[in-house]
């Protein structure tokens, strides 16, 4: 298509690499995600700054991915940079805690109102201790989660409903393991499907996010997370908030935001401020009934935990990140630019007189080609790769980076009005063009 050459015509170098890169790397990439990106091969990035990105070609972009949350904060940020390079040139890993542990843990608490905290490497790895601690607590072997959600490659969490019955997720490599067994699936915003599930009481917690974003964003009901929590406490079902996208809701996720009461929570991306490194926080209760068997060395602990986990670099870069971005001040700025975008787009929309919508959750807003979704079946079902792939082509040939799933755009405060202007643009000039 005439986008694909335009963008082939783009950039030279970064074809010429990826054309290397297919010898040495699974479809010449260091991560599978990678091969999601519009146009036929990846952009090689040279340097990321603020909320701009060079590639080898020298082509610059206003990234509304930010490292798809990896860098909610923005990139290299001096101040976190200088405290990376500190700890660098300081030792970086002891498998012995660093004075920045305790100012982490104390942050963490204050900040998501649960009291004990675990570092982990990532999102995925805080979901998986959490799954263990639950079952371990419970004497329950099964977990439960939503309908489309994704909490990282947990392999049991890879599972949807197909009809009555829980299935590994389409394409999803396999043989999987039995998820059927491992996994309840239960449809977002519905508390009956919930409640009967979590009857039958061999669910030792659920696991979710307190809005869909791995699906587009879908929104909760109004009363449904309350609900949840009801019906989680009433057939004694540990809940479990994974916050690792929905951070974008506020410095202490949806649930500070919304009040929410997790027995458990896990942060995962951008915490680090790029650094690989996730946490995940518990209740006093849930503490209480660990710690002691833990430090009586009555748990063997195998199984939680890992060599480089809670390294003094990565508490340096949360400690920094937490301090100095994703601040209540920092979502200030962010929000309203990203009110900006939401409004844009749905001018675009309106003055097109299209069926489509965009919604929005703190800074990160994400628009869809139908009306909103309100569980995650639905959301699948809407999902116009073709649409999204063009659409996305067309804003990266005009030097805005959409995040390769879905619609989605976050906003930082290193943003500026005109960066969100220029994604309306873009947005308005690929619609103008389909509908020629
Ligand atoms: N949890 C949620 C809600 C996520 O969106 C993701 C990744 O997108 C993860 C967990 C896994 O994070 P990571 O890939 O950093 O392990």
């Amino acid at each position: 298509s005439a986008e694909e050459q335009r963008f082939a015509d783009l950039h030279p170098r970064s074809a010429a690499l990826a054309a290397r890169a297919r010898g040495p790397l699974l479809a010449g990439v260091p991560m599978p995600w990678m091969t999601r990106w519009p146009g036929g091969f990846p952009v090689f990035v040279d340097a990321a700054a603020g909320a701009r990105l060079t590639d080898v070609d020298g082509n610059e972009y206003v990234d509304l991915c930010l490292g798809d949350t990896g860098a909610m904060t923005g990139h290299a940020l001096p101040q976190v940079t200088a405290a990376i390079a500190q700890r660098a040139q300081a030792g970086l890993t002891t498998m012995l805690p660093s004075p920045d542990a305790v100012w982490v843990g104390e942050e963490l608490a204050r900040r998501f109102g649960l009291p004990t905290w675990q570092l982990a490497m990532s999102a995925t790895d805080a979901n998986r201790f959490v799954l263990r601690f639950a079952r371990h607590l419970t004497g329950r072997p099964r977990i439960a989660v939503m309908d489309w959600c994704y909490h990282g490659t947990v392999d049991e969490t890879l599972a949807v409903l197909d009809g009555d019955s829980v299935v590994a997720r389409p394409g999803a490599l396999g043989p999987q393991v039995p998820v059927a067994e491992t996994t309840a699936v239960v449809p977002f915003n519905d508390l009956d499907a919930l409640d009967r599930r979590l009857a039958v009481g061999d669910v030792a917690c659920l696991l979710m996010e307190p809005a869909l974003t791995n699906i587009g964003i879908v929104l909760p009901d109004r009363g449904y997370l309350e609900g949840v929590r009801e019906v989680t406490r009433r057939h004694g079902v540990l809940l479990v908030n994974d916050e690792t996208h929905t951070l974008c809701a506020g410095p202490g996720g949806a649930t500070a935001a919304w009040g929410l009461e997790p027995d458990l929570l896990v942060v995962g991306k951008p915490i680090g401020g790029g650094v690989p490194c996730a946490a995940y926080g518990m209740s006093a209760e849930v503490a209480d009934r660990l710690s002691g068997p833990m430090l009586g060395h009555e748990i063997d602990v195998a199984g939680v935990g890992g060599t480089l986990t809670g390294s003094a670099l990565a508490l340096a870069a949360v400690r920094a990140t937490l301090s100095t971005c994703l601040r209540e001040e920092d979502f200030a700025v962010a929000v309203p630019l990203a009110e900006r975008f939401t409004s844009g787009v749905a001018g675009v929309i309106a003055e097109h007189g299209l069926d489509w919508h965009v919604q929005r959750l703190g800074c990160r807003a994400e628009y869809w080609f139908c009306p909103p979704p309100r569980d995650g079946a639905a959301a699948a079902a809407a999902v116009d790769e073709d649409l999204e792939g063009f659409l996305h082509l067309w804003c990266l040939n005009r030097g805005v980076l959409l995040t390769p799933f879905h619609n989605m755009a976050l906003l930082s405060p290193h943003h500026t009005e005109a960066d969100v202007d220029r994604h309306t643009g873009a947005f308005a000039g690929a619609i103008a063009a389909l509908l020629a």
